[in-house]
């Protein structure tokens, strides 16, 4: 294994600060700092870029952002315990490292980051799905970041990229391609954590795009996936009553049949059913 910086191993890191992985804090840890800079590389190019990194723990991909070229990460640990060790991080890399102690669902990291901002995490699951959430429903498009680069468990990362047809496919898979592109870019065995998870992970990488996909109304959209998804078994004209009173005159005036399934309907089937909603 190369090293990427004058920096000790991680689990020298580990083991002088006494970081033993906490369960509540969903630890577990990236060692291999070849491979957090092969996370940080599907990041896109960070040079000239800022960085906002959630959950950065002892600093394996902290280092690799930093080591790849990120103009300034900005990272949110919740774990005191990691502060004193990122502060070493901070001082070998000449201050482009900040770090705020924190809860990443409570801080607004806005103020101290200045576009082109990308978003990179190695985050406990549940936590990261809620802020990819929030990060894809914001007030106004295109969002602060230009791309997304996220570690998740593999079958949420195959809920994001799915296509119609498939069971992963619902409200995730909407919410993330209708105004990002998403892809699968690394899979990763239990084993290259420590410790390692029950199950396996993936890194999914989003980009904004600059216009949605295809016109729809956010919370229109939203509603109405919400309701089909729901009742995902059900036929359209039965889980999407609630929507509209005359939702079958909806749906064949979206060019949908209302006995379909919400999995069978494409991204743009269901833009032209919130349009079509909307007009009411
Ligand atoms: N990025 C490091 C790595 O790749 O080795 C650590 C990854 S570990 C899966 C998740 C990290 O997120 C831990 O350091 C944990 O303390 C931190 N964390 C958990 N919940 C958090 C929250 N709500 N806000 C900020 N950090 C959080």
């Amino acid at each position: 294994m190369s090293a990427i910086d004058n920096l000790p191993p991680l689990r020298e890191v580990i083991a002088t600060h006494e970081l033993n992985a906490r369960k509540s804090l969903g630890q577990n840890f990236l060692l291999d700092l070849n491979l957090t800079s092969k996370i940080a590389r599907q990041a896109g190019d960070l040079t000239g870029c800022d960085v906002l990194e959630i959950g950065p723990g002892p600093g394996g991909l902290t280092r690799g952002l930093l080591a790849e070229g990120a103009r300034r990460v900005l990272a949110i640990e919740k774990d005191s315990r990691c502060i004193p060790a990122l502060a070493e991080v901070a001082a070998a890399y000449d201050g482009r490292l900040r770090v705020i102690e924190g809860d990443a669902l409570e801080v607004n990291p806005l103020e101290h980051l200045t576009p082109p901002i990308r978003v990179a995490a190695n985050l406990p699951y549940n936590v990261g799905t809620e802020l990819l959430v929030r990060w894809l429903t914001p007030h106004q498009w295109p969002p602060f970041w230009t791309s997304l680069t996220l570690m998740f468990q593999k079958e949420v990362a195959e809920r994001i990229v799915a296509t119609p047809g498939s069971k992963s496919y619902g409200r995730l898979a909407i919410l993330a391609q209708w105004r990002a592109d998403a892809r699968i870019v690394i899979n990763l065995p239990p084993e290259a954590f420590s410790p390692p998870p029950k199950v396996s992970s993936a890194v999914v990488h989003l980009t904004a795009l600059e216009e949605p996909r295809f016109p729809a109304d956010p919370s229109v959209l939203s509603r109405v996936v919400a309701a089909a998804f729901n009742q995902r078994r059900k036929m359209l004209r039965a889980s999407l009553k609630g929507v509209a009173p005359d939702i079958e005159d909806r749906l064949l005036a979206a060019g949908i049949k209302p006995t379909e399934r919400a999995e069978q309907v494409s991204l743009e089937g269901f833009c032209a059913l919130a349009r079509e909603i909307k007009k009411t």
